[in-house]
């Protein structure tokens, strides 16, 4: 047989069981023809490379990103940000920069609540240094903002105006007033990104073509999209776009997209929205098919949910969805063919979609084919970590995460739970498909995107002099427990197979084999022995897509 690309004298890790290694493989017409020895290559000729026993892997899938969130980001500036060691040092610093920079419609600064010591900023404190224009403070985690009265007026926010999720997403009040403290996702995007919507086709296109750029050059070849909370048009907007570049031949990156939704009201109208998502751009390598949900938001604000009360407030927060609400919201996505993508942090969050697979799969058995998976996992209740291999729930982590300091949140948590976070290893072992992400919000320089920097952190659970990481990120110490520790092939695994298994293209993509599309990277060293510290350096030579060489 004519093949278009062969080679031969490779070390391939091709992430397909039946076959875990090969040293040749044929491509024609973008797939993989023939894997495996080179005795099996006389049956086809065409242009052969010798690779000198060069590493070769499939394509990475990286299975829960954000694409159109950070095409708002790239365009509003975040603002300037202030390190100072309390409030009044903060508004005094704020005021001398407005008065330095008369005129501008909206001030904006950075600022990292622990600063706070515990106090609070009002919309008072801000309209007494900024009456006039708007001002916003995102705090440094990208969870909260604070904004004074302008700005609430700007968007309509009184104290009448209804939390998009109350207790998780929301307006904080006090004395039934709004403060100008906004919590999470759904309250907070739609007012970081309001200039959005103005940007032009040629705007979006540039900061997409950064992220293809960042994509091919490490070799991710395929992405979950987790979507906007909050901000649905800027989200379809962004849609819009791939699908002309993807028309126009210029997307070398499968995206599997979803539709957000904050709470179960929404669940009708949201089920209406994906299906016409679906309907208008599904494209060769855009697939709209999946729900997603902010099912809690993050433990340093309390709005994780857990199962166990926060150590200093004695509550545990609240999930977007209760058992029997998400059941409902599992049966109905069932019947259109839809998957289902929720967003993790406490392990009340991961108990509620456990209990309703469990609930909707004993009821309609076999007919059940709804993909649940659960991102980041920060935190997870001992009793549930074999539940995911039993009731089948894809288990996602961010291994990017896997050296977070745990100083700061053991006051939150409590000892014992800072010493248990992400359990991948544990839950790994227990069978349960395992895949790995990188979960960013915005492009910047694209530090977190980097898979091997996630497969380094995946490893060693710490972040050394050696690791391409920014400098104060480093820890003094291996994050607790030791034994959650990843080796390089379960890495492999879930940042490929596993990957392709959650967005439902096992049968295209995620392994080297025999009638799949050629996507794969050839490395100059041989990542299976690769050292562990500075496994971030790592980047492929060349990168195939659909057996086209894109790098
Ligand atoms: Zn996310």
């Amino acid at each position: 047989m004519k093949a278009d690309r062969i080679i031969k004298n490779a070390k391939i890790f091709t992430s397909d069981k039946d076959r875990p290694m090969a040293s040749a493989l044929a491509v024609k017409d973008g797939k993989f023809v023939y894997v495996g020895d080179e005795a099996g290559l006389s049956a086809y000729e065409g242009p052969t490379t010798d690779l000198g026993g060069k590493f070769i892997m499939p394509g990475i899938i990286d299975s829960h990103v954000h694409v159109t969130m950070p095409v708002g980001f790239e365009y509003a500036d975040l603002g300037k940000q202030i390190q100072c060691q309390d409030k009044q040092e903060l508004l005094k610093i704020m005021s001398e920069y407005i008065a330095e920079h008369p005129g501008e419609k909206r001030y904006k600064f950075l600022f990292d609540r622990r600063f706070l010591h515990g106090e609070e900023i009002t919309k008072e404190d801000l309209d007494a240094i900024c009456p006039d224009a708007e001002l916003q403070i995102q705090e440094a985690e990208c969870h909260s903002l604070w904004v004074n009265s302008k700005l609430l007026e700007r968007h309509g926010i009184t104290d009448d105006t209804p939390d998009p999720v109350p207790g998780l997403s929301y307006y904080v009040r006090k004395d039934g007033h709004v403060t100008g403290n906004i919590f999470e996702g759904s309250a907070e995007v739609p007012i970081m990104l309001d200039s959005a919507m103005d940007l032009t086709d040629e705007q979006i296109d540039t900061a997409l073509q950064r992220w293809i750029d960042f994509s091919v050059d490490v070799g991710v070849c395929c992405v979950f999209d987790s979507g906007i909370p909050g901000y649905p048009q800027f989200h379809e907007r962004v849609y819009q776009r791939l699908r002309a570049l993807d028309l126009q031949g210029k997307l070398p990156v499968y995206i599997d997209g979803c539709y957000v939704i904050a709470a179960h009201w929404e669940a009708e109208e949201g089920l209406k929205e994906l299906k016409r998502f679906r309907q208008e751009y599904n494209t060769e390598h855009l697939k709209i098919h999946t729900m997603k949900i902010f099912m809690d938001g993050t433990q340093t604000l309390h709005t994780a949910a857990l199962v166990t009360p926060y150590a200093d407030t004695g509550e545990t927060g609240v999930t977007a969805f209760n058992v029997e609400e998400l059941a409902d919201l599992l049966r109905k996505l069932n019947e259109e063919g839809l998957d289902l993508h929720l967003h993790c942090g406490g392990e009340a969050a991961s108990r509620v979609a456990l209990d309703a697979v469990e609930i909707v799969k004993k009821e309609l058995g076999d007919a059940y084919h709804v993909k649940v998976t659960c991102a980041h996992l920060i935190t997870q209740h001992d009793d549930d970590l074999g539940r995911f291999a039993k009731l089948g729930v894809f288990a996602n982590y961010t291994p990017n995460w896997h050296a977070d300091d745990p100083a700061p949140l053991a006051p939150i948590l409590g000892e014992e739970r800072v010493r248990k976070m992400y359990r991948s290893k544990t839950v790994w072992d227990t069978g349960a498909l395992v895949t790995w992400s990188s979960d960013s919000i915005a492009f910047l320089d694209f530090m977190q995107w980097n898979p091997y920097q996630g497969m380094e952190i995946g490893m060693t659970r710490q972040i050394t002099e050696k690791t391409r990481h920014y400098p104060f990120k480093r820890t003094a110490e291996v994050l607790p427990p030791l034994n959650e520790r990843m080796n390089i092939e379960e890495m492999l695994l879930g940042y490929t197979i596993n990957g392709a298994i959650q967005l439902g293209i096992e049968n295209q993509k995620g392994s080297i084999k025999a009638g799949k599309d050629a996507d794969f990277l050839v490395f100059d060293n041989d990542l299976l022995t690769a050292e562990q510290e500075g496994f971030s350096y790592n980047s492929p030579k060349d990168v195939y897509f659909r057996g086209k060489k894109v790098k």
